[in-house]
């Protein structure tokens, strides 16, 4: 695993203060021709945004964590951040591409030589989108080790049975990595072994023994359930070590959660930047609303919260970088981030009375988009549970 870690960091880049200054201008300038009335018509239709991800792919910021070698910047998850928060405190959504930022670390922790060579520079230049990531059932739901999709092998082939849920981007994926059972929960030799991962191509599996149905959900997420019927995949798509997935998966996590932290302190810093110009702007009883401690408070909470969590969200990413242990911080930004998101969001619909539920505001939008980080990809509770079993030492709750 050691030698894993080390492979993802040779060649990685540290992105001094300018570098990351530069992404930031770079990206607030790509997002300035995506204001907020194209992200509206995009929710109100339940549309990907293709334009916004192309432009994002055709600007290279989708390659960001590629080494070099497959044509990647070769740059760390501090950059990452960057372009994710700047997404989402100009007003957008990075959730529409943002793995396909990361989802490829798996094929170059895990994969062989030849499946680097073969997928990595297509996802670094973005004629290969892979942005797929099927781990959740309906059945087993937060408890992973429970899922039941099935992959036997079959001669040089495997055969994959069983069903999926919440598939984001399965619809604008080209690859997609898949975690399926290889050995019956029973007969495996430990609790996390007998979960293998798989590159599925998308191109050869729709229609043949893969079904994508879209899901309608409260936000424009384009995420699907997936049902698999005798899916035939070649040996080649197996990632790594038959049985290991879910040491592969777990592995992927923490720049995940350091990820999806970054969009939510851009949306934090979107919704306070909104409201204080909001505070200032409206005047009622012959006086800015802003003037009223009632709406100055907790917007000043919202703001010290943000800040805070942004805190720990670059100190997990120094320290990813750094090829230090991050458990602990990755988990901590997710939660603390997810929450200052949240709680700046309620105040901003607040502060903005009736006119926050109007669309045009955008405020609505944004809240219901930032709702889903204390679920997705995570649920609070189970970072919860983390700290408490891995920091605290306490028992396992579950
Ligand atoms: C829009 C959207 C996009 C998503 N995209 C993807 C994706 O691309 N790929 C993918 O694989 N998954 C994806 N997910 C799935 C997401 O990660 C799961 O919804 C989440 O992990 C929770 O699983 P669940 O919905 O089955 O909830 P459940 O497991 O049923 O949990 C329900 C509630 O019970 C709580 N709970 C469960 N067990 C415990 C416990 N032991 N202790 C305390 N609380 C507990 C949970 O925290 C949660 O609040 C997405 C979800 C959504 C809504």
């Amino acid at each position: 695993m050691a030698a894993a870690k080390d492979q993802e960091r040779a060649g990685r880049a540290q992105a001094g203060p300018d570098v990351i200054e530069e992404i930031r201008r770079s990206v607030r300038a790509l997002c300035a021709n995506f204001p907020g009335a194209y992200w509206r018509e995009r929710d109100r239709a339940r549309a990907y945004p293709t334009e916004f991800v192309k432009a994002l792919t055709d600007a290279g910021f989708l390659a960001i964590l590629v080494p070099e070698e497959f044509g990647g910047s070769g740059l760390g998850v501090a950059a990452a951040v960057a372009v994710l928060e700047e997404i989402h405190r100009n007003g957008g959504n990075g959730a529409a591409c943002h793995a396909q930022m990361y989802i490829m670390g798996t094929i170059l922790r895990h994969g062989s030589a030849a499946q680097k060579r073969r997928w990595l520079p297509g996802i670094a230049s973005g004629a290969l989108r892979l942005q797929a990531f099927a781990v959740t059932e309906p059945e087993s739901g937060t408890d992973t080790l429970g899922l039941r999709t099935t992959a036997v092998r079959d001669g040089d082939r495997y055969l994959i049975n069983g069903q999926k849920v919440w598939t984001s981007r399965a619809e604008h994926s080209d690859l997609m990595l898949l975690l399926a059972r290889t050995t019956p929960r029973e007969e495996a030799a430990t609790r996390t072994e007998g979960l293998s991962v798989f590159l599925v191509d998308m191109r050869e599996a729709v229609g043949r023994g893969l079904t994508v149905r879209p899901i309608r959900t409260m936000l424009n997420h384009a995420t699907t359930e997936l049902f698999f019927d005798d899916l035939s995949v070649p040996a080649e798509a197996l990632i790594g070590e038959e049985g290991k997935g879910f040491r592969y998966i777990l592995d992927g996590m923490n720049a995940e959660r350091i990820l999806i932290a970054a969009e939510c302190i851009g949306d934090a810093r979107w919704f306070v930047d909104r409201a204080t110009e909001y505070a200032r702007e409206r005047v009622v009883f012959d006086r800015p609303i802003g003037q009223n401690q009632g709406i100055q408070f907790p917007l000043a909470r919202a703001y010290a919260a943000t800040e805070a969590a942004d805190l720990m969200v670059a100190r997990a990413a120094a320290m990813f970088d750094a090829g230090e242990p991050c458990g602990k911080e990755a988990n901590m930004a997710k939660l603390l981030a997810s929450e200052a998101s949240w709680q700046a969001a309620d105040m901003c619909i607040q502060t903005h009375g009736g006119y926050g539920f109007a669309e045009e505001y955008d405020v609505e939008r944004k809240f219901r988009e930032t709702r889903l980080y204390q679920v997705a990809p995570v649920s609070t509770n189970l970072i919860l549970a983390y700290l408490a079993e891995h920091v605290l030492g306490l028992p396992r709750s579950y």
